[in-house]
């Protein structure tokens, strides 16, 4: 559910979630805080839900508020695991208190949280302090930090995503991480902007194969056209294609570990999309493969008669890459 009072979170749901070879039940949360304060990725609009200056002065009271909504609004028996998202980094003090943090802490007592945030926000006694808190003993890892990682290749993440930090960054806070008793989550972007389509399939084959060292978890995005976004103002001019849905599933069958994929917008023409005829049972079909870790099912789909298929092979075959100067 979409909410527009300040007194509820952005977005909250229950879904499932595969945990090593168990199903989940899953409360999603997204809290509205102060926003990123990186703000420059060129493929995201999250950025843009924050309070603003004058509320953040009372962003303390915003988000406990929001938290008494989540308490009131969902049973803690309903769900064992949580993951946290706010439109940025959780563990970034400058957008959510560290008050805060103790209080869901203590309010997910218990549960298998998995909250994302940029690596620099990762600090040892911080994360620590949080799962004395939140660890009942019920998980051997309370924590999951999930970092946007998107790929494990630093000019990659320089140019054609502008994150902001790189590879050793987040090498550096997953140990700080595991130091302090948590586990990590890697979210990876599967073609983003300036990339052909062999290019990402490339990229993200590799990017998989580094940061399953580092992550016990991995969720491969397929990136989506999200509005005000750099990356919208080149799909308008035809500058951008989002990837096919035969390249996430070749990853997938590829893939040495189990990767999790929901891919948002699917088979729209901001999501990744195929030809309109296949999409619709290719996407539900990589949803249904993230919980059942079935590579049968991945064949299978991978063998859908349809004739974009040709297409794909003769994109991946022939798609030129564009000049993007190394110096300015
Ligand atoms: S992708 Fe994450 S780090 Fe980048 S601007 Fe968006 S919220 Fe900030
Ligand atoms: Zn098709």
């Amino acid at each position: 559910m979409i909410s527009e009072r300040v007194e509820k979170p952005l977005a909250s749901w229950r879904g499932k979630e595969r945990y090593g070879n168990e199903l989940l039940d899953c409360l999603t949360v997204i809290f509205k805080s102060a926003g990123c304060t990186w703000s420059k990725c060129r493929m995201c609009s999250y950025r843009h839900e924050r309070y603003d200056s004058q509320s953040c002065e009372k962003l303390y009271h915003h988000l406990a508020a929001q938290l008494a909504w989540v308490k009131a609004e969902y049973k803690p028996e309903e769900y064992q695991m949580v993951k946290i998202f706010t439109s940025g980094s959780f563990f970034d003090p400058a957008e959510v208190p560290p008050e805060f943090l103790g209080d869901v802490a203590t309010c997910f007592c218990g549960k298998l949280v998995i909250a994302e945030t940029r690596p620099e926000f990762i600090d040892t006694d911080g994360i620590r302090t949080f799962i004395e808190t939140l660890d009942n003993g019920t998980w051997e890892k309370p924590l999951y930090c999930a970092i946007g990682l998107e790929t494990s290749n630093d000019s990659i993440r320089e140019k054609c995503i502008n994150k902001g930090f790189s590879y050793a960054d987040f090498t550096a806070a997953a140990s700080r991480a595991k130091s302090a008793g948590a586990g990590i989550k890697a979210y990876l972007l599967f073609k983003p902007l300036f990339l052909t389509e062999k290019e990402s399939v490339d990229d993200m084959k590799q990017s998989i194969r580094d940061a399953s060292v580092h992550a016990e978890m991995i969720s491969m995005n397929p990136c989506s056209v999200q509005r005000r976004t750099e990356l919208e103002f080149y799909w308008k001019r035809g500058a951008y294609r989002p990837p096919y849905l035969w390249s996430v599933l070749s990853l997938l069958r590829d893939a040495p570990v189990h990767i999790t994929c929901d891919p948002l917008g699917g088979g729209q023409k901001r999501g990744p999309h195929n030809c309109g005829k296949c999409d619709y049972d290719l996407v539900k079909g990589i949803r249904d493969y993230s919980l059942n870790a079935d590579r049968e099912l991945i064949n299978a789909l991978l063998e859908t008669p349809c004739e974009c298929r040709n297409e794909w092979d003769y994109v991946l075959a022939h798609e030129a890459p564009f000049c993007m100067p190394l110096t300015r």
